[in-house]
């Protein structure tokens, strides 16, 4: 396929243009959001920005992306056998699984969530993780097997440090957990200290992963060319195969690995100040609104948590300026946070089907009452910043895919987000094809990566183990 010129690159990223019977109007309102917009020129710049930083983190020079080594160094190849558990700590709800492979399939999952108080997730970390033990413990004697020793696999959705495959020291709490004693510590070692005073059951902790991880394992079970985990759901974040031999952190022996997943924990990208040039007014709103002031600058762009956010940042300055509700701007938009993503999925929806009931209904719980503009401006805004969603995930994906040069790389995504949004799929599909025209990949939507990816990943672990030992 030929390349692009920049000219058609930039044609191909522009929404439609808002139309509005008020050519004044009209004007007014794209003046304002022509800094949500990105030209070619910038999809380009932020791609060179983005191989810099993942090279730096790489060779472990300053940067914005950690690229932090997980430690594992195959994916699952159809021999994992046998029944392991996993634990899945960091997405909405908290789970325990016992899960059955069989020729590296899935068969059996029995699965628990259970509730973790308010008062848990914040103070000192000791209660938290003797809580998490109290759940395992319940979840492995109801299925009675408390004399049977399991392998677990510790989805700890949470930037981590990994030292090996069962070491991960925790870089800083996000979403809704603050326990201050944990930052630095190892959540393995927390866990399976707090499952050694119970005493009651033979869990053994044998990795640690993130969510992302978990979906590139599970994407792998079900297609052999999966080579990129992507979450977009409350957070984001991405992680790729990567040739060993690139990997600089590499802390226990290495024994030959050709291959290593690398966490490129991509929702912090730009907080060293080098996404800078596309921050908005907007965004430093919706960054001053947030729990983390001035970090996960990326993820505050593009995911669930954050881009109702932008949007009603956008709608409230449009009602403030006097173009957007004919009367005041109602209270309740005015609070940060209420503007969900799950309306801008309900709103760019009637944009695909060409009518405004869910506008309609999304406004109405703010007792807004819109008149034909309104209902315009809003699925145009909705437009706008989930566009620019769409295509800065799909300049770092592409961009990924550059730096690979796999043949054929298949991306396992998850995460509501891209789920429920009814047209980021098809936006990412089409600018990532744009943006690297050479490359052959293929989005493919997974389930559950952070449970059954724990369980696949438990399986590698012992593998790993037992080569190991008969290498002796
Ligand atoms: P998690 O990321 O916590 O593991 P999910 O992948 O289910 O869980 O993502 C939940 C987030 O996805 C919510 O916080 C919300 O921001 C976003 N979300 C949920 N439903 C939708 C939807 N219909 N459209 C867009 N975003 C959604
Ligand atoms: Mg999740």
């Amino acid at each position: 396929m030929m390349v692009p010129t920049e000219r058609a690159l930039h044609e191909a990223i522009q929404v439609a243009p808002l139309d509005l019977p008020d050519d004044v109007k009209r004007q007014k309102i794209e003046n304002l959001l022509a800094q949500m917009r990105l030209s070619g020129a910038t999809a380009r710049k932020i791609q060179k920005v983005f191989l810099s930083e993942m090279n730096k983190g790489i060779h472990q020079q300053d940067s914005s992306l950690q690229m932090e080594n997980t430690y594992i160094p195959e994916l699952p190849d159809g021999t994992e056998e046998g029944l392991f558990l996993a634990l899945d700590l960091g997405g909405t709800n908290f789970r325990v699984l016992l899960l059955e492979l069989v020729h590296g399939v899935i068969v059996r999952e029995d699965v628990k969530k259970y509730h973790i108080d308010a008062h848990l997730r914040v103070g000192s970390g000791i209660p938290l993780f003797e809580y998490l033990a109290e759940c395992v413990s319940d979840f492995v004697i109801s299925e009675g097997l408390q004399d049977v020793e399991l392998a677990l696999g510790f989805t700890f959705s949470f930037p981590m440090i990994q030292h090996s495959l069962d070491v991960g020291i925790l870089v800083t709490w996000t979403k809704s957990f603050n326990c201050p004693d944990v930052v630095g510590k190892d959540c393995v070692a927390l866990l399976e200290e707090a499952l050694e005073r119970r005493g009651d059951t033979r869990v053994k902790v044998v990795a640690v992963l993130n969510d992302t991880t978990g979906t590139l394992l599970q994407g792998a079970t079900q297609d052999p060319e999966t080579a990129i985990g992507l979450i977009l759901g409350t957070g984001s974040n991405a992680c790729y195969l990567e040739r060993a031999d690139k990997v600089e952190h590499w802390e226990p022996e290495r024994h030959g690995e050709r291959e290593v997943i690398i966490d490129i924990e991509w929702g912090a990208f730009g907080d060293n100040g080098v996404l800078d040039f596309i921050k908005t007014d907007f965004d430093r709103q919706n960054d001053a609104n947030s729990l983390l002031v001035s970090s996960f600058t990326f993820e505050k762009y593009i995911s669930g948590k954050y881009l109702g956010e932008v949007v009603r940042c956008i709608l409230v300055k449009l009602s403030k300026d006097g173009l957007l509700f004919t009367r005041e701007t109602p209270e309740s938009l005015l609070i940060p946070g209420n503007f969900l993503t799950d309306y801008i999925s309900l709103i760019e929806q009637d944009t695909v089907d060409g009518g405004s009931t869910n506008a309609k209904e999304v406004l109405s719980k703010f007792n807004i009452i819109p008149d034909e503009d309104d209902l315009k401006i809003i699925q145009y805004v909705c437009e706008v910043a989930s566009n620019r969603a769409a295509l800065l995930v799909s300049i770092c994906v592409a961009t990924l895919l550059d730096h690979m040069k796999r043949e054929e790389v298949t991306i396992a995504v998850d995460g509501s987000l891209y789920k429920h949004h009814p047209r980021l799929q098809s936006w990412m599909k089409q600018y990532i094809s744009l943006l690297t025209p050479a490359r052959k990949f293929k989005l493919m939507p997974t389930q559950d990566g952070s449970g059954k990816g724990a369980a696949i990943v438990a399986a590698i672990a012992l593998r790993l183990k037992k080569r190991l030992e008969s290498a002796k």
